[in-house]
Order: C-alpha cells, then sequence, then structure tokens
C-alpha cells in the first residue's frame, strides 16, 4: 500500500480499541497521524510507541463532543502536517440498561459522544476535504447496532442507527457534488476493545446483559484485523464495511420483517454465527 506513504488520517478514539488498531495500521503503511482522544495518557502512549517505530504522529487531546474541541483538532492537523486525507470519526461509549431506566444524563452522554462526535467532525472536516479538492476519504464508525437494534442497549442502537443515517446522506451528498472526497460506514459486531469500561449499567437486567456483551466483545475480532479489513474497503472506496459475515442473516431477516409487516423478533447471535432465541 505505498500509495498510503506521506498521507494524513486524523483518528477519534485513538487511545485504545479499534481506533487503537486503525492507528496502528496507518502508521505501518506509512501514514502521517493525527490521534485524538479524551484519554491523554492513552494518547500519549501511542503516540510514543509508533513513534519509536518511526512513523510521524502527534497526539491532541479532544472530546469530540465539543465543536470547539473538533475544530482545534482540525487546525491542529493542518498546521502540523497541511492537509487531511483520511477522517476516522470512530470515539465511542458504551450504555446498557432498559431504555426507561436509563437517565436524562446518560441519554446526553451517549448523544454527545456517538453522534454529535461524528456530526462535529462532518461539520468540521468536510469543508475542508472538499476544498482540498483530491481524493479524500471519510469513515464513521457505527456497529452492527447501526443496522439491528438489540434490548438493553436503546442509547447505543438509536446513536448507532443515527451514525448510519448520516454517512449515507453524506455519501448521497458527495456524489451529488461529483466530489473527490468518499465516506465509508464501519458496522463491526464484536471487537477485542475495552468500550465495555466506559458502560454505566442500570438495573439488573443491563448488568446481565452487560456481562454477555463483555464476553462475545472479549472474544471478538482483533482490531488490527479488522483495521486491514477498513483500510481494504477504503482502497475499494466501498461505502458499506460489514466485517463480521456471520451477522448478515440477522439483517435480512429484519429487512423482511419491514417488508413483510411482521413483528420483529430479537435473536441473540453470537461471535461464531448461531443464533438463538434470547428469550
Ligand atoms: P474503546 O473503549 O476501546 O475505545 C474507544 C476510545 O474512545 C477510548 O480510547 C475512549 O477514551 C475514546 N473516547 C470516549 N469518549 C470520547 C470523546 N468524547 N472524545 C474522544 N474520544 C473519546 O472502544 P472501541 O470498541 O474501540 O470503540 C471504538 C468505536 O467502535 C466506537 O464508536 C464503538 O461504538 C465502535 N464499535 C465497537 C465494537 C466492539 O465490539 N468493540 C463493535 C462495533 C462498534
Amino acid at each position: 500500500m505505498n500509495s498510503e506513504l506521506g498521507r494524513v488520517a486524523v483518528i477519534t478514539g485513538a487511545a485504545s480499541g479499534i481506533g487503537r488498531g486503525l492507528a496502528e495500521h496507518a502508521a505501518s503503511v506509512g501514514m502521517r497521524l493525527v490521534l485524538a482522544d479524551v484519554d491523554a495518557v492513552g494518547l500519549q502512549v501511542l503516540c510514543e510507541q509508533l513513534r519509536a517505530a518511526g512513523a510521524q504522529a502527534i497526539a491532541c487531546v479532544t472530546d469530540v463532543g465539543d465543536i470547539a474541541q473538533v475544530e482545534r483538532l482540525r487546525d491542529t492537523a493542518l498546521e502540523r502536517f497541511g492537509s487531511v486525507d483520511l477522517l476516522f470519526n470512530n470515539a465511542g461509549v458504551m450504555q446498557t440498561g432498559f431504555s426507561w431506566e436509563i437517565s436524562p444524563q446518560q441519554w446526553q452522554r451517549m448523544l454527545n459522544v456517538n453522534l454529535l462526535g461524528v456530526i462535529n467532525g462532518v461539520r468540521v472536516f468536510v469543508p475542508l476535504l472538499l476544498q482540498q479538492g483530491r481524493a479524500a476519504h471519510v469513515i464513521n464508525t457505527a456497529s452492527l447496532a447501526g443496522l439491528v437494534s438489540s434490548p438493553l442497549m436503546a442509547p447505543y442502537n438509536v446513536t448507532k442507527q443515527a451514525v448510519v443515517a448520516l454517512s449515507e446522506t453524506l455519501h448521497y451528498e458527495l456524489a451529488m457534488l461529483a466530489a473527490t472526497v468518499s465516506v465509508s460506514v464501519l458496522c463491526p459486531g464484536p471487537v477485542a476493545s475495552e468500550i465495555m469500561a466506559s458502560n454505566q449499567t442500570v438495573g439488573e437486567a443491563g448488568s446481565s446483559f452487560s456481562q454477555l456483551l463483555d464476553s462475545s466483545i472479549r472474544q471478538g475480532m482483533t482490531p488490527l484485523e479488522l483495521a486491514a479489513q477498513v483500510f481494504a474497503a477504503i482502497d475499494e472506496k466501498r461505502f458499506w464495511i460489514l466485517p463480521h459475515k456471520d451477522f448478515k442473516p440477522a439483517l435480512e431477516r429484519r429487512v423482511q420483517s419491514i417488508l413483510e409487516e411482521t413483528n420483529p423478533q430479537f435473536q441473540m447471535i453470537d461471535v461464531q454465527g448461531d443464533a438463538h432465541a434470547a428469550r
């Protein structure tokens, strides 16, 4: 992938999990990196590790929910490297519990990070990418939950489905303009990461569900394996990135239920793809 040499990637939520895997992959193909996260320590550790391996990387502590901080991230990237080629709107957090038991503050946190964070990334960076007038790509991390809802994770489903909608809209808009900028939406199933540490479990049901989720995430795909698939999709300018093929039947069932106007039936799916009724 020599074509990546010297290009610039901005990655939010870079200090851990998927973001970290994307950063390590991007560094391995010679990209220059602008790493953003609220976790200043984790960010610094990663930045030093990548620099020690020969990469050009800078850390910019950023809360993606705060537009002024996202503008500062863009300005920092431009000051240091002069342009941006890839933007990964990746930062995200988890919240489990019955929809009606989740507090207004917990809903707000999910909306701020998972949805407003991506909206801010699009609003701040897309005008710059368009203005640059050359190939650039935006990758929004949604989730399988962006396509299929599970019980006990309403704010996650809501925000991730909104990210899918935003990404599809952006795709159509960029096509309308025949822009050199393109977009992908990443919808993974379980990937080994620290996301469950951000979960503020509510209630007994939320707690048992979060244990299930935690064990599935621990056994998930590695972030580096995922990153290789993401970069292959970027090369193809592919909009949909669904790295866990085992989940496609669940998506098919959902679409079928909508088309036939039958009531949705939730089925828990494990990482191997065996589906069993959850209740
Ligand atoms: P992670 O917790 O390992 O990494 C997320 C990173 O985002 C952390 O470093 C965290 O500090 C950072 N972050 C949190 N709030 C932030 C904010 N306001 N501003 C900037 N950074 C912030 O989790 P992960 O699984 O690597 O999550 C990355 C993305 O992947 C998220 O959007 C998540 O919803 C999505 N995702 C994860 C999985 C999975 O199974 N791990 C599956 C599908 C989608």
